[in-house]
């Protein structure tokens, strides 16, 4: 086997990022866009020592559980790396993900990794409730917007993602018309020049409210009056439009600064009963089809009786916590991002809540000083928990330990950790579909002490 060798393969599995698995004698290859089932004409693209990759050239028999992909750009944009997969074959992928994880990672044994049936989302289209597009030049040094192709910077164009709220497309266009008209500049990101980073938007799915927020390479955006009309104008639901300032050669997307433009510098939405402030530095989950469902999840796990004090360490604005609240005796919420914890102390005043109180910081510093808790609830991002933080959880020892995770990679390290190291036994895992058509996946694991 040798470079451009084409070759009939027999695809067999789905890797962690989407990739379609064959053997060859033995020998690994990762196929792009093919999928297992799937018999295909493949040219090899690269060879290395132990395994190598090849490009699916052409199908000869299509897998069971291909479907024409929901999305025309879904070979170039880096977003979704499942649109050609059926939604029931992405819930056994994601399933199994968790599984192999867990096993392989986490060193569990079949027996105790005690997985529950991922649940699925009641919506695979139009379910994200936020958006980054960049904003470049084309080759043809026209102003274009999308998404960035998997693993790189160039911009795949687009303005009708299928996965985003469907507000977008009238926002972006309206915004690049704007930009034409008054010759307003794209950001060049190699030499760092030209005013429009980013147009991030969030929709609060459940109150309609959306909040449009320009990120920009300056410290104004011309004639900004006019777009805000246009914007306000066009788009039902636009309560917040601003402005953030972002001078620096980095990836980070946004800025420290923020200038509000119109209307708040926030947006409210709500799950369940409660309602939520959400300043656009803050996370919010990003489906809202979900939320509600992870967040009972949690709070069944936890187990409350009303006596508890609770930890929720990567708190963001307080959703888990004020779900927790209204069960526990005290809760207490850590949250690196200061703006963040602001919406989280207004949340708990705007939903009654008086037992929460949050605190800015890193959770493995934080909780160092918090009071002794009998539950803690983590939510950390895909890096998973530092390790200062896991040794602080060990000392403290409670009965149960709520572990909400968004790669079950990192989670699976933990749960090592915490299983062999931590005198703790794992109950069950249960996978969420967070992330339709896309290869990540969200999981809540419950850890009880020995
Ligand atoms: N539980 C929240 C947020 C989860 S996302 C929710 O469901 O909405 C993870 C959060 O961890 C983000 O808000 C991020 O800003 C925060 N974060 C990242 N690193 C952190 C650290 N070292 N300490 C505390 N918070 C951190």
């Amino acid at each position: 086997m040798k470079k451009n060798d084409v070759m009939e393969l027999e695809v067999e599995a789905l890797g962690s990022e989407g990739e379609g698995i064959a053997h060859v004698d033995g020998y690994t290859l990762f196929i792009k866009d093919s999928l297992p089932g799937d018999r295909i004409e493949a040219r090899i693209t690269k060879l290395l020592k132990n395994y190598g990759y090849a490009r699916c050239e052409k199908i000869i028999k299509a897998s069971k559980d291909r479907m024409e992909a929901d999305c025309p750009l879904s070979k170039r944009c880096g977003g979704c790396q499942l649109s050609h997969l059926s939604y029931e074959a992405e819930l056994r992928f994601k399933e199994r993900k968790v599984f192999d994880c867990l096993t392989r990672i986490g060193g569990f044994s079949k027996e105790e990794v005690k997985l529950l049936p991922i649940l699925d989302s009641e919506a695979t289209r139009h379910y994200r409730n936020k958006a980054q597009f960049p904003v470049g030049v084309n080759k043809a040094g026209e102003i274009v917007t999308g998404f960035y192709a998997g693993r790189s910077h160039e911009i795949v164009e687009t303005m009708d993602c299928g996965i985003q709220a469907e507000e977008n497309r009238l926002i972006l266009s309206t915004i690049v018309e704007f930009m034409k008209e008054k010759g307003i500049t794209a950001y060049r990101e190699v030499e760092h020049r030209g005013l429009v980073r980013h147009i991030v938007t969030r929709k609060g799915f459940a109150t309609g409210e959306i909040s449009v927020c320009i990120v920009v390479n300056g410290d104004s955006l011309p004639k900004s009056e006019l777009l805000v009309k246009r914007l306000v104008e066009r788009v039902k639901g636009i309560e917040s439009i601003s402005l953030n300032v972002h001078k620096k050669k980095t990836n980070v997307i946004l800025g420290d600064d923020l200038v509000c433009l119109y209307g708040r510098d926030y947006i409210f939405d709500k799950i369940g009963e409660l309602s939520f402030k959400i300043s656009p530095f803050s996370f919010y989950q990003v489906n809202p089809f979900q939320t509600k469902k992870l967040y009972d999840l949690a709070l069944d796990f936890a187990g409350l009786t009303g006596k508890e004090i609770v930890w929720d360490l990567y708190c963001g604005i307080g959703t888990i916590s004020l779900f927790l609240a209204k069960r526990a005796k005290e809760v207490f919420g850590v949250e690196i991002v200061p703006e963040a914890i602001v919406n989280a102390k207004e949340n708990a005043a705007l939903n009654g809540i008086t037992n929460a109180s949050f605190f800015v910081g890193k959770a493995e510093e934080e909780a160092e000083k918090l009071p002794r808790p009998d539950v803690i609830v983590v939510d950390p991002p895909r890096k998973g928990c530092d390790g200062k933080l896991l040794a602080t959880i060990i000392k403290h020892r409670p009965e149960r330990l709520v572990y909400v995770s968004c790669d079950p990679a990192t989670l699976s390290r933990d749960l090592k950790i915490l299983c062999t190291e931590g005198g703790y036994q794992l109950e069950k895992v249960q996978p969420v579909d967070q992330f339709p058509r896309s290869v990540h996946c969200e999981s809540v694991a419950l850890l009880t002490r020995l």
